[in-house]
């Protein structure tokens, strides 16, 4: 199968060539440097296949069975797929799909159990929360009051007792588990067990670890939270875009909350790419691609160690890591700059101490392209390297451009 059908047909070349030359720059950046950002990966042909495919086409508000549009026996179909596989995968009583992104899937969470002014319980934005966990700037600072947990400022883990007292004294209505940068697993029973001393709905924002839970190589938090928040496209290896699990009693305000509540028509095409995705996580190879990813990225953290980086938490449980380069005479807005110019793709990150100079990087990318524990090593020399001025600029896009030339993410 092509990798992108239209370049290959050749029909974007002919109409728009300007075009053209754009994807196919994109796709020469992709496979020319090294895609080390925490929240990427190289999404199969089959599921870019189903992403342009004719059911990009076709309006579908509503679920199955009860559209506003005519002619969606069809699409119909697909979201079931897409559903039943989902529910199967994380062993969810319920499955939403439809949420058009991670963002827009954390929305409709709120959506189905707040109410404007109630106060939510997540991790600070500064120690790791995400945008929509209470960042001014968002709708969720604006329409609800937040309060933030934090990390331990030595050890980076989640500082539970913190959050314990917290919720005893602000009686959330929701507290939120789930991070951007947190390379550690979420204990999910303790959360449960905090909202439920103090009457508060559990929300796990599982953006990140979501494809790990798909391969077994994290814990679930379905059976813990009353409503996970997931995006497809991170470890999962699917198309952008977002999901919900929940229990039955639940379901039908988690599905009102999306639709009518906060979108309109189904993208059909991209819930045939996520029925796609699911379908390859229910895979044996999958499971082994999972493990893997943790596999690099303890090696990874472990060489960045070595190499004089400060890891937070001292190691990881995931796809995740975060450092501070400090030690190396640079910090991370520096470093990100440094790198990138090196081939070398990464974010900057907080750290524990709540300044955001770090690093974060991930695994699942390089892991999609077949490296294995030998190639972090090498990666870790190269990202201390570059750091050091032990090698320039030049010669470390060309290290780069080897290494990844052995492990191209779409051959042929
Ligand atoms: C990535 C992420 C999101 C948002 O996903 P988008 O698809 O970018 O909207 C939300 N929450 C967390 C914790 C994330 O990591």
């Amino acid at each position: 199968m092509s990798v992108v059908p239209v370049i290959e047909a050749d029909v974007l070349r002919r109409q728009d060539p300007e075009l053209a030359e754009i994807l196919l720059g994109e796709l020469a950046r992709q496979s020319t440097t090294l895609q080390l950002v925490a929240a990427e990966n190289f999404t199969s042909p089959a599921v870019l296949a189903a992403l342009g495919s004719p059911l990009a086409n076709k309006y579908a508000e509503g679920y199955p069975g009860a559209r506003h549009h005519g002619g969606c026996e069809i699409v119909d179909v697909a979201e079931r797929v897409a559903v039943e596989r989902a529910k199967a995968l994380f062993g969810a009583e319920h499955a939403n799909v439809q949420a058009h992104s991670g963002s827009s899937a954390v929305l409709a969470a709120y959506a189905a159990l707040l109410r404007p002014g109630d106060t939510v319980l997540a991790l600070g934005l500064p120690y790791g929360g995400h945008l929509t966990h209470g960042s001014p700037a968002n709708f969720s600072g604006r329409w609800f009051d937040f309060v933030g947990y934090g990390v331990d400022a030595e050890t980076g883990i989640v500082d539970y007792a913190q959050m314990r007292s917290l919720a005893r004294t602000h009686r959330p209505k929701a507290i939120v588990c789930g991070s951007i940068a947190y390379p550690r697993h979420i204990d999910h029973a303790l959360f449960r067990e905090v909202a439920d001393e103090v009457g508060a709905y559990l929300i796990a924002d599982a953006a990140h670890p979501i494809g790990l839970v798909a391969g077994g190589a994290a814990p679930n938090p379905v059976p813990y939270a009353d409503i996970v928040c997931a995006t497809t496209h991170k470890v999962l290896r699917g198309p952008r875009g977002g999901m919900l699990l929940c229990g039955s009693e639940l379901a039908e305000r988690v599905d009102r909350a999306v639709f009518p509540f906060t979108q309109g028509g189904a993208q059909m095409h991209t819930i045939a790419a996520k029925a796609v995705a699911f379908g390859e996580a229910a895979t044996p190879a999958f499971t082994a691609y999972a493990h893997q990813v943790v596999a690099n990225a303890r090696v990874l953290a472990a060489g960045l160690a070595g190499e004089g980086f400060v890891v937070t938490t001292g190691g990881t449980d995931t796809h995740l890591i975060t450092v501070d380069p400090l030690p190396l005479g640079v910090d991370g807005r520096a470093a990100r700059g440094q790198l990138t110019a090196a081939g070398l793709v990464l974010d900057c990150c907080p750290l524990p101490h709540g300044d955001s100079r770090g690093l974060r990087l991930g695994t699942a990318a390089v892991t999609t392209q077949g490296m294995g524990e030998g190639e972090m090593a090498t990666i870790a020399a190269l990202l201390a390297g570059v750091l050091r001025g032990r090698v320039d600029t030049r010669r470390a896009r060309d290290e780069v451009r080897d290494l990844v030339g052995g492990f191209p993410p779409y051959p042929g």
